[in-house]
C-alpha cells in the first residue's frame, strides 16, 4: 500500500470531493483508508435503555485507497507517488518534487 497512517491525503468522490485529511487507519486486506473528518455521517443510535434519549453520531466511513490522492508536504499538491532507495531503505517519493514523502 502507498498511503501510510498520518498522511495527508485528499478525497477524489463523494460529498467531501476536494477535501483534505489525515490517514487514521488504512485496511490492508480491503484496500480502504479511513480519512479525519472526511466522509463521516450521521448514524442514529438508539437508546439503550428505557428513560435514555436516543442520539445521532457522527461516523466516519472507510474509503477506498483508489479514491483518494496523497498531498506531498513539500510541493503542497496531489501527489503520484515513487520510490527510491536509500542507504537500503525504500523511501517514497513525490513525482513532481522528488521530495520525500
Ligand atoms: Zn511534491
Amino acid at each position: 500500500m502507498k498511503i501510510h497512517k498520518n498522511d495527508t491525503v485528499k478525497i477524489m468522490v463523494g460529498k467531501d470531493k476536494g477535501k483534505t485529511g489525515k490517514i487514521l487507519k488504512v485496511f490492508l486486506k480491503n484496500g480502504k483508508v479511513l480519512v479525519e473528518n472526511l466522509n463521516v455521517y450521521k448514524k442514529n443510535v438508539r437508546p439503550k435503555k428505557q428513560g435514555e434519549k436516543g442520539q445521532i453520531i457522527s461516523v466516519p466511513r472507510p474509503v477506498d485507497v483508489s479514491n483518494v490522492a496523497i498531498i506531498c508536504s513539500s510541493c503542497g499538491r496531489a501527489a503520484r507517488i515513487g520510490y527510491k532507495v536509500e542507504k537500503g531503505n525504500k523511501m517514497r517519493i513525490c513525482k513532481k518534487c522528488k521530495a520525500n514523502i
